[in-house]
C-alpha cells in the first residue's frame, strides 16, 4: 500500500537584523504597538512568503518576530541585499540576550558571529520557537540558575522581579527563591557595567573571564526584613562594599546608596 499522505512542509525560519541608530527598533516597537507593516525588511533571498523571521538587535538579542508577507526583491539603494514585506510583528520580552540563546541552543553556530542574517535548519529552528514560546509564556522567569552568568540585563532584572506562581510546588519555589536571589546579585552588577555604583571609580581589577570584578551589596540587610528586590541591591567595588558595614558613618552611606539606586531604578524603568 503506497502511504500518499502529504507531509506539510515546515515554513522556513530567518534570523534577521534590526538596528538602533537607523530607527529599526523603534518601528519594531511600534509596529508590535500598532500592528504596523512594512515592505523592505532586509531577509535572505531563497525567504518565502510565510516563512518566519526572528530579529536581532544588538545589545538586547532576539528582540521580535514577524512574519514575511510579499517576495524578497533586490534593495535599490543597498547592492546584493533583498527587501522583503514583514507582518505579525510581535515583541520579545524581555529580549533573549545571546548569552542564553547560544546556552540553550548550542548547535546555532551563528551566535559565535552574529552579524549576518542566517537560515538555521528545520531542528534549530524548531529549537529557536521553542525558547522563544517559552519566553512569551514565562517572561524570563523561566532563566535557570545555570544560564545567569549569560543572561542579559533585561533578562536578569525580569527575573529578580519575577514571582513564584502561589499554585507551584513548594520545592519549585523555593527554587525560585534561590534563582531569583541570585539574579538579583547578577543583575546588580550587570547594572553598574564595570563602574561601582557608590563611589563611580572602575572596577579594581578583571576576572579570569574578563568581566569587571564587582560585588552586590544588599543595602537593607536581608536579617533586617530587606526586600529582595533590584532596588535593594548596589553593584560596588570591595572598598565601597566593606565601607557599608564597617564604617563610623554607615547608616549615612545606606540613605545614600538606597536613593542612588532607587534613581538608577527608575531611569531604567523610563528606559524600558
Ligand atoms: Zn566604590
Amino acid at each position: 500500500m503506497k502511504t500518499a499522505r502529504r507531509v506539510a512542509k515546515r515554513r522556513a525560519l530567518h534570523i534577521v537584523q534590526g538596528g538602533i541608530d537607523n530607527g529599526d527598533k523603534r518601528w519594531l516597537e511600534r509596529a508590535a504597538a500598532r500592528g504596523l507593516t512594512t515592505d523592505r525588511w532586509v531577509v535572505p533571498k531563497s525567504a518565502l512568503v510565510g516563512d518566519e523571521v526572528v530579529v536581532y538587535v544588538r545589545g538586547y538579542g532576539l528582540f521580535a518576530t514577524a512574519m514575511i508577507s510579499s517576495p524578497p526583491r533586490p534593495r535599490k539603494d543597498w547592492p546584493n541585499r533583498y527587501g522583503a514585506g514583514l507582518r505579525s510583528v510581535r515583541r520579545i520580552d524581555p529580549p533573549i540576550s545571546l548569552g542564553v540563546l547560544g546556552r540553550s541552543v548550542p548547535g546555532l553556530q551563528w551566535t559565535k558571529y552574529p552579524r549576518s542574517i542566517t537560515t538555521p535548519e528545520s531542528g534549530i529552528a524548531d529549537a529557536i520557537r521553542q525558547l522563544v514560546d517559552e519566553r512569551r509564556k514565562h517572561r524570563g522567569a523561566e532563566v535557570d540558575e545555570q544560564l545567569l552568568d549569560e543572561a542579559g540585563l533585561d533578562e536578569l532584572r525580569a527575573l529578580a522581579l519575577a514571582k513564584a506562581s502561589p499554585r507551584a510546588t513548594a520545592h519549585r519555589r523555593q527554587v525560585t527563591t534561590r534563582t531569583r536571589a541570585s539574579a538579583i546579585k547578577f543583575y546588580a552588577v550587570a547594572r553598574a557595567n564595570g563602574r561601582c555604583e557608590f563611589c563611580g571609580h572602575a572596577a579594581p581589577f578583571l576576572k579570569e573571564d574578563g568581566k569587571p570584578y564587582l560585588e552586590s551589596h544588599h543595602i537593607l540587610r536581608v536579617a533586617d526584613e530587606g526586600p529582595d528586590h533590584p532596588q535593594n541591591v548596589i553593584g560596588v567595588c570591595p572598598n565601597c562594599h566593606r565601607r557599608a558595614h564597617h564604617a563610623k558613618d554607615k547608616e549615612r552611606i545606606k540613605t545614600q546608596m538606597r536613593k542612588r539606586v532607587v534613581r538608577l531604578e527608575r531611569q531604567r524603568n523610563g528606559r524600558l
